[in-house]
């Protein structure tokens, strides 16, 4: 019979259930001590959310938005950036990644209210995927996204209405999503052109 014990014997000490509380405490002290949001909630008192690295407000939209979210970004890129080559902790990597991405996406909403031209998507789609969606816009609601008048800022929103619907959304709502896609380009148009 082969002897398993040493493997055996570290694994059964990570199960034992002091060491497990012991580290659960650790944890939770930890988060305790994390600095806390500075915002002030609408109650009146100081929110009580973790704040993020490099930044004093937490994440939620209304105590981290603007200027001061893009300066966030800014100051979290280099750091993800690291963090997402990090091939040892591929969990961790993979969460930069997607903080990345979402940092892009902000910076191209950010850069399409004063440009919606500027060439860009926040979606990624398979081609497939892609020929589909620009089918159902095409045939559900009259839309050619080859239309060469769509600015940048439109196609990508009338791909993303699209995309809600095929993934179960309401098409009325999808209609409405839609129209306003159209109608900021109109407007847009209006405004540079007078
Ligand atoms: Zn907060």
């Amino acid at each position: 019979m082969h002897n398993h014990s040493s493997h055996l014997g570290s694994d059964f000490a990570s199960r034992d259930p002091a060491h497990l509380a012991r580290w659960q405490a650790a944890v939770l002290a930890g988060r305790a001590r994390a600095p806390r949001c500075t915002a002030i909630a609408k109650s009146g008192e100081r929110c009580q959310l973790p704040g993020m690295k490099f930044s004093d407000p937490c994440r939620c939209h209304r105590h981290l938005h603007g200027l001061a979210r893009d300066l966030t970004d800014e100051r979290r890129r280099p750091w993800l950036e690291a963090l997402s080559r990090r091939a040892s902790r591929p969990v961790m990597s993979s969460t930069a990644r997607k903080a990345l991405a979402a940092i892009e996406r902000r910076r191209l909403h950010r850069a399409w209210l004063r440009d919606p031209t500027i060439p860009g998507s926040t979606l990624l789609l398979a081609p497939d995927d892609e020929a589909r969606v620009a089918e159902t816009l095409l045939h559900r609601f009259g839309v050619d996204l080859n239309n060469e008048t769509h600015t940048e800022r439109a196609r990508d929103r009338l791909k993303w209405a699209c995309v809600r619907m095929l993934g179960g959304a309401d098409p009325i709502k999808a209609g409405y999503r839609v129209n306003a896609a159209l109608r900021d380009d109109e407007r847009w148009r209006k405004r540079t052109c007078a």
